[in-house]
């Protein structure tokens, strides 16, 4: 019986290592980065979206609504599911509280 119990618990084991793969494939896809927003997007030419700054000491990384990351964009709350280049700018910038 203890053979048979471990038959089942080695067969649910290998069951499980079938499927980490395919959970692996898509944990990698969902931290994948946003795409960097366009200039060209209709909500970013409203408000003047530029990819640098030419503002001294006004740019997406010092806005309130940047979500700071470790590499050159971030998320920015106004344009959802995309990034913003942190040394970028737009006409809704807020100073960093
Ligand atoms: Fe950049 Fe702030 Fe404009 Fe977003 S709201 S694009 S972070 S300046």
């Amino acid at each position: 019986m203890q053979s048979e119990k471990n038959k089942m618990s080695r067969r649910t084991l290998l069951k499980g290592m079938a499927v980490l793969p395919v959970v692996g494939f898509a944990g990698i896809q969902s931290v994948q980065a946003a795409d960097l927003l366009s200039v060209d997007d209709p909500t970013a030419k409203a408000l003047g979206y530029i990819e640098a700054s030419t503002i001294s000491d006004k740019n997406c990384a010092n806005c309130n609504l940047y979500v700071a990351t470790d590499g050159a964009s971030g998320p920015c709350a106004i344009f959802p599911g995309k990034e913003v280049l942190a040394a970028g700018y737009c006409n809704s910038w807020i100073p960093r509280a």
